[in-house]
């Protein structure tokens, strides 16, 4: 588990911002005024998804939308929405009525709950402003724009009332969880459109400008983004807070992981919160450990090709976050899949068994404009990078950093004991 940059930490965040809202502002239902600030810039080079030029147009009238908007109250049967100014109200109306009846929802259902939830009201979040009620379906801009890029954290979801408690989803009844996931569907389908943002042509772009070159999660597979004649190969992106759970967030950006598909499907629906990767990682408080299966430290400095079967691997884990981890570890099944790694784990034995201090101390002579440091020519010969702030860059990066330095260490104190001497 690797930690990566949040957006506000790219070179380009504004241009990445930019993009971010325009994408948003095709999926929601809201006044585009409400998500874009009045110097707001277009994005250069934008793909349209439609035929409307730079304009956010009001939704397409099918036959299920205009059900949905007499379902809501928002029209009456038989009603001619006549221009896009009168769409995109209703449109707004519709949003409103639906966040609305989501919100008391689940006041029924907190009431009727013995759990002591964490006030929630998404609803007076976006739709007041100064404790005074907006209207025309206008939302609290100030708030959409916190919904948008809070953090995921418990204590900035409760500082913003936005946390549901853990225990109300476990101890809701079979009937009422059904219930409820309908009803959050709805808000993602309607208004939180998750699915219209996926959809949208720029989405490559925009996943690619995220920088993620490899699954935070597992730090196994590549998280490349490749567009070729229109098609595009591009991670997938896991909402840390399920959208199924928390539908008003399926949209914000921090909310937002690229993944890889493994990692994606096997934490979906699961409730137990893993390590956060736009906040936290593994680094030293979880740290990955070779084992000789019977106890033999010979088999981690000496030649033993192919003795994959001989050795295993575990984590070494400290009391930081120590239930978010043991989480990360079983949910993604890391001890399981790392495991299955033990002959790269032995070719790292043998690398470091050939490659003694000696002749590290060589290269750095002999090439001494290819290398500045002892660290750069051992990255070289491991195919990979050893400085922290760069083990999310290749697959495995983390294991072979970890194994190395488990090495460095056994080394050290096995030359104390003289049992290193018996070169062929
Ligand atoms: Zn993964």
């Amino acid at each position: 588990m690797i930690k990566i940059k949040p957006y506000t930490e790219l070179t380009n965040k504004d241009e990445f911002f930019n993009l971010y809202l325009y994408m948003v502002a095709k999926a929601v239902p809201f006044y585009p005024e409400d998500v874009f600030d009045d110097d707001y810039v277009f994005p250069s080079h934008i793909i349209q998804t439609e035929d409307d030029s730079y304009k956010i147009s009001p939704r397409n009238r099918t036959k299920e939308y205009q059900q949905l908007l007499i379902g809501n109250n928002v029209i009456s049967l038989g009603t001619k929405e006549k221009t896009n100014d009168e769409k995109q109200k209703n449109d707004a109306l519709l949003a409103h009525n639906m966040i609305y009846n989501f919100q008391n929802y689940l006041d029924s259902l907190f009431s009727a709950s013995s759990v002591n939830y964490t006030s929630f009201d998404i609803y007076s979040f976006l739709y007041k402003e100064n404790g005074r009620e907006l209207t025309g379906g206008h939302v609290n801009k100030g708030n959409l724009r916190t919904l948008l890029t809070t953090h995921m954290n418990k204590t900035a979801l409760s500082e913003l009332k936005l946390l549901i408690n853990d225990d109300f989803f476990v101890n809701l009844k079979e009937d009422q969880k059904k219930d409820l996931k309908k009803k959050s569907k709805n808000l993602l389908y309607h208004v939180f459109r998750y699915e219209a943002f996926s959809q949208n042509k720029n989405i490559s772009r925009l996943v690619e400008m995220l920088g993620v070159k490899v699954c935070p999660y597992c730090n196994r597979l590549f998280t490349t983004t490749v567009s070729k004649s229109g098609k595009t190969v591009r991670p997938q992106l896991d909402h840390y807070r399920d959208k199924s759970d928390y539908p008003f967030l399926a949209l914000s950006i921090m909310n937002l992981v690229p993944s890889c598909g493994v990692c994606n499907l096997i934490k979906s629906n699961k409730k137990d919160e893993v390590l956060y990767p736009y906040e936290e990682e593994m680094g030293d408080n979880c740290t990955f450990h070779v084992k000789p299966k019977n106890g033999d430290l010979s088999l981690l400095i000496g030649v033993q090709p192919d003795n994959k079967d001989k050795i295993e691997l575990k984590f070494k884990k400290g009391d930081e976050n120590k239930e978010r981890i043991n989480n990360s570890i079983d949910i993604f099944k890391l001890e399981e899949l790392y495991n299955t790694h033990t002959d790269i784990v032995s070719d790292l034995l043998l690398n470091r068994y050939i490659c003694t201090d000696e002749m590290i101390d060589d290269i750095l002579q002999n090439f001494p404009k290819l290398f500045q440091s002892r660290q750069e020519v051992k990255e070289i010969l491991l195919m990979s990078k050893l400085d922290k702030e760069r083990l999310g860059e290749r697959p495995l990066g983390k294991l072979i950093h970890d194994i190395s330095s488990q090495l460095d260490k056994e080394y050290a104190k096995i030359k104390l004991i003289g049992l290193l001497n018996k070169k062929e």
